[in-house]
């Protein structure tokens, strides 16, 4: 059980289960998930189930742009693997359509990258929707959050991991609950404290009606409508807010109306009987963090039995993914299980 475990996942979001999941395959050590909400869980602050989730490409211009790019070209590789070995999975490629009221010269210029992506084609004038001044299409992915999260969390299960449902209140609580801990990799989604988090508010709305592609506009006024068809039957997720700092928590019936009326003139051919056939709203918080996410690995000191003595782990940061935990996933999954490779290197020391 937990006690012999020596690598310790904290967090059963995308990250946690990806990087749980890789470690397995590469380290070759027992792990331990400690979560408070596991797949099949709904909680806002538990933001995996709510994702669409799709793959945007942007064009890579700043450094940090440039390691979610790299980071989503591994994710983008392990999703086509699985998407043809695992149908069970719940992920799907399709075409990626993106609609601009008032494009960015990054995006009209291709820059950054962004006209490599797999597909990518401008759109002709004659192919956008009224109001939208530039467009194009590529090779996208979808998939459904909650029939995927069930399936990485039971392959974790199959290949022996192990877990335990618990809030902790500090990483420092880890190596009391699995005494042979060695390396504590923190996948909670805001960190424990950290100043530099908070939570970024979206609201979409699930319906029935069916569509065969993604589409995202950004418009004119800076908002974003966007349609991600969800793979086996999960119906279409119709979006959406990103509103940083907003902690409040109900769905808004007001911005419901709003994201519906314009995916139907975004993309008519979704309307059905002149309607949407609502399943429900979903509302969720990014786990957002200035800076971006952080991935790094420092050494965390803990007290052991009553004072007694002191040890010393590897503590692994990955956390703070915003609005693209599962576009980022495998890649980041890969830099943790490199971070805690490297860290096994140097044998870590225990002091008494
Ligand atoms: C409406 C919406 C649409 C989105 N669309 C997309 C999209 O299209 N593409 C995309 O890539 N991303 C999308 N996202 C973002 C994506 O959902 C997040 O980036 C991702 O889910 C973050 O995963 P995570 O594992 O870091 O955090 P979470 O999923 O929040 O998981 C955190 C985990 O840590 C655990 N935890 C936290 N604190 C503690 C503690 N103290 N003790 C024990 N356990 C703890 C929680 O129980 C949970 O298991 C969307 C998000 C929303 C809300």
């Amino acid at each position: 059980m937990a006690e012999n475990c020596k690598i310790v996942v904290v967090g059963a979001g995308i990250l946690g289960l990806t990087a749980a999941l890789t470690l397995q395959e590469h380290i070759k050590q027992p792990v331990l998930i400690i979560a408070s909400e596991f797949p099949g869980d709904e909680s806002i602050n538990y933001a995996s189930p709510w994702a669409g989730a799709h793959y945007r490409p942007i064009p890579a211009l700043t450094a940090a742009d440039i390691r979610a790019q790299k980071l989503m070209t591994v994710t983008n590789a392990v999703l086509r693997t699985q998407a043809s070995t695992h149908p069970e999975a719940g992920i799907r490629f399709m075409e990626g359509r993106e609609y601009f009221e008032d494009p960015p010269g990054s995006y009209v210029g291709l820059q950054g990258g962004y006209g490599d992506t797999d597909g990518f084609r401008v759109l002709h004038k004659s192919e956008l929707p009224s109001g939208v001044q530039w467009g194009c299409t590529y090779q996208a992915w979808s998939l459904n959050s909650p029939v995927y999260c069930a399936f990485l969390m039971r392959r974790f299960i199959h290949r022996g991991g192990k877990t335990l449902r618990m809030r902790l209140v500090s990483l420092q609580e880890v190596p009391h609950i699995a005494p042979k801990s060695e390396v504590v990799v923190n996948c909670s989604g805001v960190g424990f404290g950290d100043p530099e988090c908070f939570p970024t508010k979206g609201q979409t709305c699930l319906v029935k009606n069916a569509c065969d592609r993604t589409i995202t506009q950004q418009n004119k006024d800076g908002s974003w409508t966007f349609i991600i068809p969800r793979p086996l039957e999960g119906g279409t997720v119709i979006g959406g807010t990103k509103n940083p700092g907003d902690w409040s928590s109900g769905a808004n019936e007001d911005v419901r109306r709003t994201l519906l009326e314009r995916a139907a003139v975004m993309y008519p051919s979704i309307v059905v009987d002149g309607g949407f056939e609502v399943i429900r709203d979903i509302v969720g918080r990014r786990p957002t963090r200035r800076g971006g996410l952080r991935l790094c690995t420092e050494m965390m000191e803990v007290k052991t039995e009553e004072g007694k003595g002191k040890r010393t782990l590897q503590l692994v940061h990955a956390y703070g993914a915003g609005g693209s935990g599962y576009e980022l996933s495998w890649g980041v999954a890969k830099e943790v299980a490199n971070l805690v490779a490297k860290g096994q290197q140097s044998p870590l020391k225990a002091s008494l």
